[in-house]
């Protein structure tokens, strides 16, 4: 199929190389030149594991991109919107969505054939059909449904991971105006054998979204409430906890669980929060959205109110080793609000770096994959080291922020230096007996004295 994708970020560019892969011939158009340009010449404008091999192969046949979107669609069978949908401190931010819905019905107004546009933003449930199709109608001039198609087709891919999650979904949610959108999804989506389906109206298809979000950011919060509970005790250490939680055979059985933890675990642990640009925002549009239908909102609120809490938990440990902060050289590892992205969006170590900042210590920070992001300001004013060995040199504190792989090599470097810096493991990445000094998410300062066994091998990306 002929495919024009707006919005060419996490979701609108590797949707766009994966539909490519699948055989579609794939436009994405963008606002901005440079992300235009970078993905004609073949060089992923963003760190993603997997796009650059799909960008070398497929730039320039396969899939191309532009700014000019009426010439996209007017080669194309489908419009996809994968623009953005910030929070604007009140409500969910529309207007990206707005201007890409009133350029694709102008450009319908030319179409021909029954041509079919796809919601994949996130959007809040009522958005397709309140906000884009009276856009759509007014500019095209033409009628949803009878003149084109419309649907809402939410994405569920993981930054990170997101090659991949495109690539092998866990599910399909097929939201449709008709009969007709619902065969052209399909037809999206031919090579998708055996991937679960779920065909239904827009608002469910955009509430699925907001509901997957909540339950897992719920999952989180959970934990870490659970995790603070238990660092107020003696000998309770939340990794224990929780893994006794992850036993339950309601996750698998418990065969499953011992050969490997299920996903769902990665979100049952303690740590300095989540972030990123999914979580944080949907929750906020969610509530938000909820409150104005008159729905008190209490569990996310609580869900939300948790997560801004946890990375004081950071400074709190810091706090409880050096009687002020102010000059004290710590290294932070990590930007990303998780391993296996450049995204630092509501990156729970953006909080703390600015915090760190305000309190005068000498920072010195390193992300193997995010240092571009960081904004002059911030560039002006901490250390950026080019390599882990380099951002751990001469450090009085060391604090782990996203649980990149290679910080596990933390406590074989620091014992070829002999340097025992403070540890504060916000990711829970490292054994608490593996550095000398040692203060993590969920565990009480201090050594235990009985070393449980442990009940299953530990998951790697949280
Ligand atoms: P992003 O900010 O990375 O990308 C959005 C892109 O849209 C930008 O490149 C911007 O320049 C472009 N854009 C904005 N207005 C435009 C217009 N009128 N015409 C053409 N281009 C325009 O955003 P993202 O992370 O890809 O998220 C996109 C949507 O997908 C959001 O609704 C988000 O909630 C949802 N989502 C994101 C993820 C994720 O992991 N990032 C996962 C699932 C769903």
């Amino acid at each position: 199929m002929n495919i024009t994708i707006i919005g060419a970020g996490y979701v609108g560019l590797v949707s766009g190389a994966c539909l490519a892969d699948r055989g579609h011939r794939v436009i994405c158009v963008d606002l901005d030149e440079r992300k235009v340009d970078s993905i004609n010449r073949g060089v992923a404008p963003i760190h993603e594991a997997g796009l650059p091999e799909l960008l070398q192969k497929y730039a320039g046949n396969l899939l191309t991109a532009t700014t000019d979107l009426a010439s996209a669609i007017s080669h194309s069978d489908i419009s996809i919107i994968a623009v953005g949908t910030p929070f604007n401190g009140a409500r969910i931010d529309l207007s990206q969505i707005e201007d890409a819905a009133a350029r694709v019905g102008s450009a319908l107004a030319r179409a021909d054939s029954y041509h079919v546009v796809l919601v994949k933003s996130t959007v809040v449930p009522g958005t397709t059909d309140e906000v884009v199709r009276p856009i759509l109608e007014e500019k095209s001039g033409k009628r949803a449904g009878r003149d084109f198609g419309l649907g809402m087709n939410p994405e569920f891919l993981r930054e990170g991971v997101a090659v991949n999650d495109f690539s092998d979904p866990d599910r399909l949610v097929f939201g449709a105006i008709d009969e007709r959108t619902l065969e052209v999804l399909e037809r999206l989506y031919h090579g998708y054998e055996g991937v679960p389906r779920l065909r239904t109206n827009i608002r469910t298809a955009e509430m699925i979204k907001y509901a997957s979000n909540a339950f897992w950011a719920t999952l989180i919060s959970f934990s870490n409430e659970i995790g603070n509970l238990c660092a107020l005790h003696t000998d309770v250490d939340a990794l224990d906890v929780l893994g006794g939680v992850h036993l339950d055979r309601r996750f698998g059985t418990r065969d499953a669980v011992l050969a490997g933890l299920p996903p769902i675990v990665d979100y049952i642990a303690a740590g300095c929060g989540f972030g990123g640009s999914c979580f944080p925002k949907d929750l906020r549009a969610l509530i938000a959205h909820g409150r104005n239908l008159g729905s008190g909102m209490q569990l996310l609120q609580a869900v939300v109110d948790i997560n801004a809490q946890q990375p004081a938990s950071i400074i709190a440990a810091l706090r409880r080793h050096f009687t002020t902060v102010a000059g004290v050289r710590i290294a932070v590892l990590g930007l990303a609000f998780k391993p296996g992205t450049s995204d630092i969006r509501e990156s729970p170590a953006i909080a703390v770096v600015n915090e760190l900042l305000q309190l005068g210590a000498a920072l010195r920070v390193y992300d193997p994959a995010a240092m571009a992001e960081l904004s002059p300001t911030m560039r002006s004013r901490v250390a950026g080291a080019s390599s882990l060995v380099d951002c751990i040199d001469g450090a009085d504190a060391i604090v782990i922020m996203t649980a990149w792989p290679e910080f596990r090599q933390l406590p074989e470097l620091l014992s070829r230096t002999g340097a025992s810096p403070l540890v504060v493991d916000g990711r829970r990445l490292l054994h608490k007996r593996s550095v000398a000094r040692y203060e993590g998410i969920g565990v009480r300062h201090g050594a235990t004295s009985v070393e449980p066994v442990p009940l299953a091998p530990q998951s790697v990306v949280r």
